[in-house]
């Protein structure tokens, strides 16, 4: 398989130009071509020379990647689209207030396991190298419209493929490359605490969001398991130091309200007494319909009335409401995979390896769009139907804002 060209920084390209003899000036159109104008091919790029263009095409891939399945809903497009390293992963486009945010996935599946997330219902079957997660975003500035900002919201938990997702905010905030503003980014992480602190000594002015959910450790384990080893107190005081480092930025948390389960008034007491003089701010998102599980959002009034009291205990607080629900594109809906537990013989990544870093191979034996014996296509994919017949191809997304508050309505 080919390198993609987004894996090479602009020094990389610049030195395998040197080797070539080739003039320095033409790292600086490649670039151009490749992050300023979205080029979907080496051909595309005019001015260069015919012979470099060849070579570019010998040497690497570049440009989006071709949809497996599309939806388009009132407020976001979301994309299926198979990995060059095996997988499918879907991406969201959501657009609000007249701007566009991208909504990145960083793994096929997730090991976190959380009750209420339809990724959460795979096993994690790898973690995507960072020309993956840029390809994503290429594939959705491909649709048309230019993008503002990005959310590490898709599938997968970013902090368990972290030199990755670093990887690739870098390439998305160099100046010779995508040229983003930091702010207009948000790595999102169910609380990773660990990671949390080695994020806050990158230098990386992004967002940061918290997925917390609940306002004590025996709740959290229970609709969190994979992250129950860090408890409430370790996120919060790693936050504190990514607030630290980065002049007092409030950290986002983001609360997904669950009818009977973590929507007491008593909890958001609780939650209000946590982050009591923590610069912070807490999303609550009622909990968009995931199969498989009979967790469903509270009434109106009693969402409204746990805001009020989150409010109450100076909570700086918003409600969300996810958009692209109706293209199955919302929060804790992205799925691409049909099945409920990996098969055997098919090792998923356990927390231990992502923990560090751990890559991968690109066993063919795992790449679902690999032709099976009888001549179908393993794994899952849009519209496959699962073990029980039913069409369980649900996906997910996560929104984004226009501003620097990420959003997810
Ligand atoms: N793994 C990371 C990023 C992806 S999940 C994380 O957990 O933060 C992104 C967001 O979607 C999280 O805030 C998560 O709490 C939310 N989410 C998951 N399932 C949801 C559901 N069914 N309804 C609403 N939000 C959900
Ligand atoms: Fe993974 Fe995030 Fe879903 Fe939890 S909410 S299973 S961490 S993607």
């Amino acid at each position: 398989m080919k390198q993609c060209l987004y894996d090479l920084s602009p020094n990389d390209l610049s030195n395998w130009l040197r080797e070539r003899e080739e003039k320095p000036f033409r790292a600086k159109q490649i670039l151009e071509w490749a992050y300023g104008k979205n080029a979907p091919s080496f051909a595309a790029m005019t001015n260069l020379p015919a012979a470099l263009r060849e070579a570019l095409d010998e040497a690497f891939s570049i440009g989006p990647i071709e949809p497996a399945a599309t939806s388009t809903g009132r407020d976001a497009t979301k994309l299926l689209l198979p990995m060059p390293g095996g997988g499918e992963v879907e991406c969201v486009r959501i657009h609000m207030g007249g701007t566009y945010t991208a909504c990145l996935s960083s793994q096929v599946g997730c090991a976190v396991g959380c009750a209420f997330c339809a990724t959460g219902q795979m096993r994690c079957e790898r973690s995507l190298d960072s020309a993956e997660i840029i390809q994503q975003f290429v594939t959705l500035r491909g649709l048309g419209e230019p993008i503002s900002n990005v959310v590490f919201m898709g599938m997968g938990e970013p902090f368990h493929n972290y030199s990755n997702v670093v990887a690739a905010v870098r390439r998305l905030v160099d100046r010779q490359a995508f040229g983003m503003s930091p702010s207009r980014i948000t790595v999102s992480t169910a609380g990773v605490a660990p990671m949390i602190r080695r994020y806050a000594q990158e230098g990386l002015a992004t967002e940061l969001a918290v997925s917390l959910n609940a306002p004590d450790d025996a709740l959290r384990r229970r609709l969190m398991p994979g992250v129950a080893r860090w408890p409430i107190a370790d996120i919060l005081s790693a936050c504190a130091e990514f607030s630290k480092a980065h002049g007092g930025q409030p950290v986002t948390f983001a609360y997904v309200l669950i009818d009977g389960v973590n929507d007491d008034l008593d909890h958001a007491k609780a939650l209000g007494e946590l982050l009591a003089g923590q610069p912070h701010h807490l999303n609550v998102i009622p909990l968009n319909p995931v199969a498989h599980t009979t967790m469903k959002a509270p009434e109106r009034d009693r969402t409204w009335a746990f805001v009020h009291h989150c409010h109450r205990y100076r909570l700086n607080v918003s409600l969300r409401r996810s958009k692209g629900a109706e293209s199955d594109a919302a929060c804790g809906q992205l799925r691409t995979n049909t099945r409920l537990e990996t098969p055997e013989g098919a090792p998923s990544i356990t927390e231990e390896e992502a923990l560090h870093d751990h890559q991968p191979g690109r066993n063919p034996r795992r790449d679902s769009r690999a032709p099976k014996a009888d001549g179908s296509r393993g794994g899952g994919g849009a519209g496959q139907r699962g073990r029980s017949g039913q069409d369980r191809s649900r996906p997910r997304h996560r929104g984004g804002g226009a501003g620097r508050r990420p959003r997810r309505d």
